[in-house]
C-alpha cells in the first residue's frame, strides 16, 4: 500500500472523528501555518463573527502557481513532507497538505494567489472546484473560508459559542505571535483589532501587545544554559498571576509545545512567592538538539518528550528562581491611567480567555519599572538591571491600624505591612531552617499528650510513625487507636498539642506520594501561621520595629508562605496624585 493511500485512510478516519477540522481555530491554524510555510513576514487574520461566518487570511508569502493552487485542495497534496522539520509539523498538525482538502469539504473557499506575476483565483464549494481563473497579480495569498460546516449541520451544532471560538483563536494566535516575533500579525474580529504585532523580533513587545503595558512592565528577562539546553525568555513578577496555566508558554526550537512537567517546575519555583493555585505568565524559549526530543505523542496535541528532562527541569528551576529572587518585590500601588479603547478590548478578552475571577481586577498595581516606555515611539524598552537593587528598603513604623496593618514611612513614600503575614514569613524561614538542621534536639513534654484516632487513621499513622520519629517526636502506640507523644522537637514552641494534632493530620493526608521536603514545607507553613500574631492584636512600636527588622533579614520578605504580599507601597508621587495635589510641583 502506498504511503499516500495509508494517509488517506487515516485522514478519512480523522475527519470522521472531527480531529482535523473541529472548530474555527483549527481552520485558522491550518491557513496561518501555510502562510508561514510560504515565507510570509506579514499575516492578517480577519474574522467575521469569530470565524463562523468567514475566516480570511492575507499574507505576503511566496504564493502558488495555478497547478499548486488547484492541487492544494486535493486529498493527496502531501508533497511538503521532505524533511525532519516537516515531520515535526506533520506530527503537531495532523495531516498537512490534506487538511486544506478537509476544510474545503465543509465550507466555501475563495483563494487568490500569485506566483511570479501570475495570479490565480480558485473557488470551491463543499469540496468541489467551481471556478479556476486568472487573478490579480498581487504578491502573496488571500484565502477566505466561509460558512464553515454549512453542509454538515450535525457538526455545525457542535461548534462552541462565538465567544469560545474567538477565545480559542485568540489563544492560538497569541502563542504563534510569541513564537514568531519576527512576523507581523494582525487578528481582527468584525473590525475589532484583537492582536497586532510589529514583527520586530522583540518578544517583550509581543507580550505587551497581548497582555498590555502593565503586565509587560512586570516581566523579567531570564536566560541560562547547560550542556544540552539553552533557555531564554520572560517570566512575570510573582504579583502577576492568573487562575490557570494557559499563560505559561513553552517554545521548543521555535514551536509552541505543551509539557506538564515544565509547567509544574516553573510553578514550583514560584512557591511561597505567590499562591500555589495561581499561575504566572511565562514565555520560555528552549533551544535543543532535535535528537533529544520526541514530538510523536498525539497529532493534535502539542506535547513533547525530552530524553534528558531532569537536566532541563533543573535548568528551568534555576532560571526562574534567579529571576524572581533578590529583587524588591513590594507591589507599588499606583493610579490607573485611562486606556485607549483598543487596549480595553484586548484586556477584556485576555481576562475572559484565561477565566480570571473578579479579584484580578484589584491587581492593577505596578512595581518598580524594569522597563520604561520610550517617550517618542511608545515602545517598551528593557532596562538592563544588573546593578544590585535595594532589597527591602529601610522603613519606620508610625502606627497600627485595626491591630492589623502597620503603617510605615521613609523618604520615598508610605508602606503598609500586614503584621500577620509579615510574622508568618519570619516564622516560616525560622522553622525551615530549624527543620533542615542535621541534629534536631527534642524537649520532653511535662504532660504527655494522648491522641485518639479513627481505626483507619491509626493504621496509616502506624505505618508512617517513622516520619514523626525522624522529626524527633517521641511517639508510641497507646492502647486502641491511640498514640502518646512524650517529646517533641525543640523548634515546636507554644501550644504543642494543637500543633502536634495538625502535624499528625498532615502525615495522614499526605500518606500517598509522601515527600519529606513537601511535608516539611507544609508543617513549616502551618506552624508559621499558628505562631504568628493574629490580626486585631495591638502591638507596641518596639514590636513593630523588631518585626520589620526580622522581616528584612528574610530571604523573601515580600510574601507570606501562602504567597500573599506582606506589604504594599504608595510612593510620595502617588499619594499626591490620589489627593489631587499638583504632583511634582509641591514636594520636590
Ligand atoms: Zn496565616
Ligand atoms: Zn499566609
Amino acid at each position: 500500500m502506498s504511503v499516500i493511500k495509508v494517509m488517506d485512510e487515516l485522514l478519512a478516519n480523522k475527519i470522521a472523528a472531527g480531529e482535523v477540522v473541529e472548530k474555527c481555530a483549527s481552520v485558522v491554524k491550518e491557513l496561518v501555518e501555510n502562510s508561514i510555510d510560504a515565507g510570509a513576514t506579514e499575516i492578517k487574520v480577519l474574522l467575521e463573527d469569530a470565524g463562523t461566518r468567514e475566516i480570511k487570511v492575507i499574507d505576503n508569502g511566496k504564493g502558488m502557481d495555478k497547478d499548486d493552487a488547484v492541487l492544494a485542495f486535493s486529498r493527496h497534496a502531501t508533497s511538503k513532507i521532505d524533511s525532519e522539520d516537516d515531520l515535526f509539523r506533520l506530527n503537531t498538525l495532523g495531516f498537512r497538505g490534506e487538511a486544506l482538502a478537509s476544510i474545503a469539504a465543509v465550507s466555501k473557499v475563495d483563494l487568490k494567489t500569485c506566483d511570479k506575476d501570475v495570479g490565480t483565483h480558485v473557488v470551491i464549494d463543499g469540496g468541489k472546484i467551481v471556478e479556476v481563473s486568472r487573478g490579480d497579480a498581487r504578491g502573496g495569498t488571500i484565502i477566505s473560508v466561509s460558512e464553515l460546516f454549512y453542509n454538515t449541520p450535525a457538526r455545525l451544532k457542535h461548534m462552541k459559542s462565538l465567544y469560545t471560538e474567538l477565545a480559542n483563536i485568540t489563544d492560538y494566535m497569541n502563542k504563534l505571535a510569541l513564537s514568531h516575533p519576527e512576523i507581523r500579525f494582525v487578528l481582527q474580529n468584525n473590525d475589532n483589532v484583537i492582536l497586532k504585532t510589529d514583527g520586530s523580533s522583540n518578544v517583550l513587545k509581543v507580550i505587551q501587545n497581548i497582555y498590555g503595558n502593565d503586565v509587560a512592565k512586570k516581566m523579567v528577562f531570564v536566560s541560562g544554559e547547560n550542556d544540552d539546553y539553552e533557555i531564554e525568555g520572560y517570566i512575570s513578577l510573582p504579583e502577576v498571576h492568573r487562575s490557570n496555566r494557559n499563560n505559561m508558554v513553552t517554545i521548543v526550537n521555535g514551536r509552541v509545545v505543551k509539557n506538564m512537567e515544565i509547567n509544574r517546575t516553573i510553578n514550583d519555583a514560584y512557591h511561597s512567592y505567590k499562591p500555589d493555585n495561581r499561575y504566572p505568565i511565562t514565555v520560555l524559549s528552549i533551544n535543543v538538539d532535535p535528537s533529544v526530543i520526541d514530538v510523536n505523542i498525539h497529532p493534535t496535541k502539542m506535547d513533547i518528550k525530552f530524553s534528558k528532562i531532569d537536566t532541563l527541569l533543573e535548568l528551568i528551576k534555576g532560571v526562574v528562581i534567579s529571576g524572581i529572587s533578590n529583587r524588591n518585590l513590594i507591589p507599588e500601588v499606583s493610579i490607573k491611567k485611562e486606556k485607549p479603547k483598543r487596549e480595553e478590548i484586548k484586556f477584556d478578552l485576555e481576562r475572559k480567555t484565561s477565566k480570571v475571577t473578579s479579584e484580578d481586577v484589584s491587581e492593577e498595581i505596578i512595581v518598580n519599572d524594569f522597563i520604561y516606555e520610550d517617550e517618542n515611539s511608545g515602545d517598551v524598552v528593557q532596562v538592563v538591571n544588573d546593578s544590585e537593587e535595594e532589597f527591602m528598603p529601610e522603613m519606620y513604623p508610625v502606627g497600627l491600624v485595626h491591630g492589623t496593618y502597620i503603617i510605615c514611612q521613609n523618604e520615598k513614600g508610605m508602606y503598609i505591612i500586614d503584621q500577620h503575614a509579615a510574622k508568618e514569613r519570619c516564622n516560616y524561614e525560622k522553622f525551615k531552617e530549624e527543620m533542615g538542621k542535621p541534629n534536631i534536639s527534642s524537649t520532653p513534654l511535662l504532660f504527655p499528650i494522648t491522641i485518639e484516632l479513627s481505626n483507619n487513621e491509626f493504621m496509616i499513622l502506624k505505618e508512617n510513625m517513622y516520619i514523626l520519629k525522624d522529626m524527633k517526636f517521641k511517639i508510641e502506640e497507646f492502647g486502641i487507636n491511640s498514640v502518646i507523644v512524650k517529646e517533641h522537637p525543640t523548634w515546636l514552641i507554644g501550644d504543642a498539642e494543637e500543633a502536634i494534632r495538625k502535624i499528625i493530620e498532615i502525615v495522614i493526608a499526605t500518606e500517598k506520594d509522601f515527600d519529606i521536603e513537601k511535608f516539611n514545607e507544609k508543617v513549616a507553613t502551618m506552624m508559621s501561621c499558628k505562631k504568628a500574631i493574629k490580626a486585631n492584636t495591638n502591638i507596641e512600636m518596639e514590636e513593630m520595629e523588631a518585626l520589620i527588622n526580622d522581616l528584612r533579614s528574610c530571604k523573601n520578605p515580600f510574601n507570606c508562605p501562602h504567597g500573599r504580599p506582606t506589604m504594599i507601597y504608595y510612593s510620595n508621587y502617588d499619594l499626591e496624585k490620589l489627593f489631587k495635589r499638583s504632583g511634582f510641583d509641591i514636594i520636590k
